[in-house]
C-alpha cells in the first residue's frame, strides 16, 4: 500500500466511530476517513438524551461534530446513510441509496439496540417508545407535551435517567421492575437504601418483582398497562428499557464472526482481514472477571474506537478490555460508581461495607483478603478514581489495605 492514499471507511458516527477517525487522523493525515451514519443528525453525546427530554439541554449542545478534535479535521461524516450489507471479498459496504463504497481499512462501530420483549402485547400502540436515538428523544418529549402518566418498563440505568428525565418535565411517573429491586446490574438489593430514597423523595412511583403483560390502547393510544397479576395502571405512554443488543443484523451474510456481538481479538481485528470493531456492537472482555462481555458504556466505546483507528491506521495497540465504570453517574441526585465485582451475595468475597444515612460504601476483596476487585459509592464517589486504579491495575495493596477500607486513601499513597 505504500504511497497509496487509504480509505477509512467508519459504520457509525458515535462514541466508538468519532474517537477512531480521531485516532487516524492523527496517524494519518492524508487518508479519506469516511463515516456513516443511519441517524438524520449529526453525531451527538447519547448520555445526554434524557436531558433533551427533561428540557436541560438543546441539540446544539450535544453535537460532537466542531468541537475538540473534529473541528477542521477533515473527517466526511455522511448522515442518513444507512450500511444494509458488505462485501467483505471485495472490500465494499453497500448503502441504502444503492451507492457501494470501497474501503481499505473498515470499522464496525454501529453500537447497540434497544431489546424489545416479545412476550408484552400491544407494543405497536401509539405512545411506546424506546430511548435510544436523538428522534426517539424527540419522539417521547412530543408526546409527553400533552399527557400525564407515563409508565417506565426495567429498572436499568438508562430507563431510571428517562424516568427522571419525565419526573422532571412535570409528569407522574411509575417504574415497573421484574426485578427484587433497581439497577440490579449495578449493586445487590441491599446497596440500594440510598438510590430507593432518592426515587421516593423524587416522586417516583416503583413496583418491583412485577411485570406487564400487555399495553392498552385506543383512538388516542396507549391508555394503560395491564400487570401480570391481572392488575391495571392507566398511563398514556410507556417507555421500554429493558436492556440492550449488539447492532448487528446488517452483517448476516458477511463472513464476520459474530458471537453476541462481533468477535474481534486484542487488536480489534475482527475475522475477516481489515475489519476492525469497536463500541458496544463488540464483544470484548471484562478486565477483572475476564468474561466476555458486550459494553455498554460511552467511555469504554470511545477507547476502544480510539484503539481500533490506531490499528487500522498501521499502528499496533492492544485494547486491554473495559472496565465497568460510570463516571459521575447520577439517579435522583444521587451520584454513584459501580465498578468491578459488586454481587457477592452467596459468593466467598471479603466485603466491608460502610453506610451513613448519606453515603454508601461497598469494597469487595478477593477470598483472601489481598486484592480489591470491586467496589460501589453512593452519595460520596470523590476518590473512586484511586479505587478504580487500585482494582485495575490489580495492585498487591497489603501495605494500603487499612486505608482502603477505611476510605483514608489519598495520590500521596501511590507515590510510594
Ligand atoms: C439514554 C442513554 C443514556 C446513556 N447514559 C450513559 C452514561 O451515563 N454513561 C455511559 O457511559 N454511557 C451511557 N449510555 C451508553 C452510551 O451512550 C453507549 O455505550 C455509547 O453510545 C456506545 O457508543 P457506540 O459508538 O458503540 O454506538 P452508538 O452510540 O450506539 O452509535 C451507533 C452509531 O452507528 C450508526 N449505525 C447503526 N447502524 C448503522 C448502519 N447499519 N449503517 C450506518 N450507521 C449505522 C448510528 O447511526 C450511530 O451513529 C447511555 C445510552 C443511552 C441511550
Amino acid at each position: 500500500m505504500a504511497g497509496k492514499q487509504m480509505q477509512y471507511v467508519i459504520i457509525g458516527a458515535s462514541a466508538a466511530g468519532m474517537a477512531a477517525a480521531e485516532a487516524i487522523r492523527k496517524l494519518d493525515s492524508q487518508g479519506s476517513i469516511i463515516v456513516l451514519s443511519e441517524e438524520q443528525d449529526m453525531p451527538y453525546f447519547r448520555p445526554m438524551l434524557p436531558f433533551m427530554i427533561s428540557g436541560k439541554k438543546k441539540f446544539p449542545e450535544m453535537i460532537l461534530i466542531g468541537q475538540g478534535p473534529y473541528q477542521g479535521a477533515n473527517i466526511d461524516v455522511r448522515i442518513n446513510s444507512r450500511v444494509e450489507a458488505l462485501n467483505t471479498a471485495g472490500q465494499k459496504v453497500y448503502i441504502k441509496n444503492g451507492e457501494e463504497l470501497p474501503y481499505d481499512k473498515l470499522l464496525i462501530a454501529t453500537g447497540s439496540l434497544p431489546n424489545i420483549p416479545s412476550d408484552i402485547g400491544g407494543l405497536e400502540s401509539e405512545g411506546v417508545f424506546v430511548l435510544r436515538t436523538i428522534a426517539d428523544a424527540r419522539a417521547i418529549t412530543h408526546r409527553a407535551e400533552t399527557v400525564r402518566h407515563a409508565v417506565m418498563l426495567g429498572g436499568g440505568l438508562l430507563n431510571l435517567k428517562a424516568a427522571f428525565a419525565l419526573l422532571e418535565r412535570g409528569l407522574d411517573v411509575t417504574l415497573i421492575v421484574k426485578s427484587p429491586d433497581v439497577l440490579s446490574k449495578l449493586m445487590e438489593p441491599d446497596d440500594t437504601v440510598l438510590i430507593r430514597n432518592a426515587l421516593n423523595k423524587a416522586g417516583m412511583k416503583l413496583m418491583t418483582g412485577s411485570s406487564v403483560t400487555r399495553i392498552l390502547s385506543d383512538s388516542t393510544g396507549v391508555i394503560g398497562v395491564l400487570l401480570d397479576n391481572g392488575g391495571e395502571i392507566p398511563c398514556q405512554m410507556v417507555c421500554i428499557g429493558k436492556g440492550i443488543r449488539a447492532n448487528i443484523e446488517f452483517l448476516d451474510k458477511s463472513g464476520i464472526l459474530v458471537d453476541q456481538g462481533v468477535v474481534v481479538d486484542k487488536f480489534t481485528r475482527s475475522n475477516i482481514q481489515n475489519v476492525f470493531a469497536a463500541g458496544d456492537v463488540a464483544v470484548t472482555f471484562d478486565q477483572i472477571t475476564g468474561e466476555r462481555i458486550v459494553t455498554g458504556l460511552w467511555t469504554n466505546a470511545a477507547e476502544m474506537g480510539n484503539c481500533a483507528g490506531r490499528n487500522m491506521a498501521g499502528r499496533p495497540s492492544i485494547y486491554s478490555g473495559t472496565f465497568g465504570i460510570l463516571n459521575a453517574t447520577q439517579v435522583a441526585d444521587e451520584p454513584f460508581v459501580s465498578m468491578g465485582i459488586v454481587h457477592t451475595k452467596g459468593a466467598d468475597y471479603e466485603t466491608h461495607i460502610a453506610a451513613t444515612p448519606k453515603t454508601y460504601r461497598k469494597l469487595v476483596f478477593t477470598p483472601d483478603g489481598t486484592r480489591l476487585v470491586g467496589a460501589l459509592f453512593i452519595g460520596d464517589i470523590s476518590k473512586a478514581g484511586l479505587y478504580r486504579y487500585i482494582i485495575r491495575e490489580r495492585m498487591t495493596i497489603k501495605d494500603i489495605k487499612s486505608e482502603i477500607v477505611n476510605h483514608r486513601l489519598h495520590y500521596g499513597h501511590f507515590l510510594r
